[in-house]
């Protein structure tokens, strides 16, 4: 599988990329529409990744914005009073607001959207995250018997768990080298977000399918090997499975709520076979 590519908002960057599946970055919610004709001219843009660090309450939707799929960062939902106007404009729709981990109010938020009928996510941060008020809004997503919209990052492990398959919740935060690669303005790649802002590149898009055997990418699309040669920390987590030892600067506190996913999305798993039975039945 092609890794989808996630560039600035660049018309020249665009137009050199004939084909590809894109992720466009920009922290101009006006820009979202038309990222959606523009970048979809020459390409597939499969999500407009909108970072914008202000309240829901304070942001002017664009129109058109309902249309395209966006991960949208907020810094909080703002007074709910002026956020409700944009609450109801996003219900149902493709637009997912993120809020930040490191804030204790958003687990609370991502409640209130997701009940509202709003896509909600916790925009997870290594090391600054709130484990209890994950688990609790885990707990909430997973076994939770009122209708509502879906939370990351739980819904993609819930939604699609495999045993025998590759499963990492940083993939809805572009941060999967396995599914994400990111790109400059020049064309040059790197393997995270933190890296691109590093300056750490591994080399350019006109070259992707050597990057691809680039020994560097095979290590990070592939963790397996150095975590399990020391026997502890994340080789003896039973929940790997699902956090691909991602979190290591929060443990040991990642292994209570990365073990309560598994069983979740193991539960999810046996009701999605049990409905196939039903079917063939
Ligand atoms: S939950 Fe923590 S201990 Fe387990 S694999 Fe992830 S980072 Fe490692």
């Amino acid at each position: 599988m092609r890794p989808i590519l996630v560039c600035p908002d660049d018309r020249g960057l665009f137009a050199s990329l004939v084909g590809r599946d894109l992720v466009v970055r920009t922290g101009d919610i006006a820009a979202v529409p038309r990222l959606a004709r523009v970048a979809a001219a020459h390409n597939r843009l499969c999500c407009a990744w909108c970072e914008t660090g202000v309240p829901l309450s304070a942001l002017e939707l664009p129109a058109g914005i309902e249309a395209v799929p966006t991960a949208l960062q907020v810094s909080e939902i703002g007074p709910l009073a002026e956020a409700l106007p944009r609450i109801r404009r996003l219900k149902g729709s493709p637009v997912r607001v993120f809020l930040p981990s490191e804030r204790a109010e958003s687990y609370a938020q991502a409640r209130v959207l997701a009940s509202l009928g709003v896509h909600a996510g916790i925009w997870l941060t290594p090391g600054r995250i709130d484990w209890d008020r994950l688990d609790d809004l885990l707990h909430y997503a997973a076994y939770g018997k009122l209708e509502r919209a879906s939370i990351e990052p739980f819904e993609k492990a819930l939604a699609t768990y495999e045993p025998e398959e590759r499963c990492d919740p940083m993939a809805v935060f572009f941060d999967d080298p396995c599914r994400y690669l990111h790109l400059a303005a020049d064309g040059r790649v790197a393997l995270s977000r933190q890296e691109l802002e590093a300056g750490e590149f591994l080399g350019r898009v006109d070259a992707v399918e050597e990057l691809l055997a680039d020994p560097r990418y095979r290590r990070r699309a592939n963790p397996y090997g150095e975590s399990f040669l020391r026997f502890e920390g994340c080789s003896l987590c039973a929940a790997w499975r699902v956090c691909q030892g991602r979190h290591q600067a929060d443990l040991p506190a990642c292994r209570g709520f990365f073990e309560n996913l598994l069983e979740a999305a193991d539960m999810f798993k046996r009701k999605r076979a049990a409905k196939v039975a039903l079917w063939r039945a």
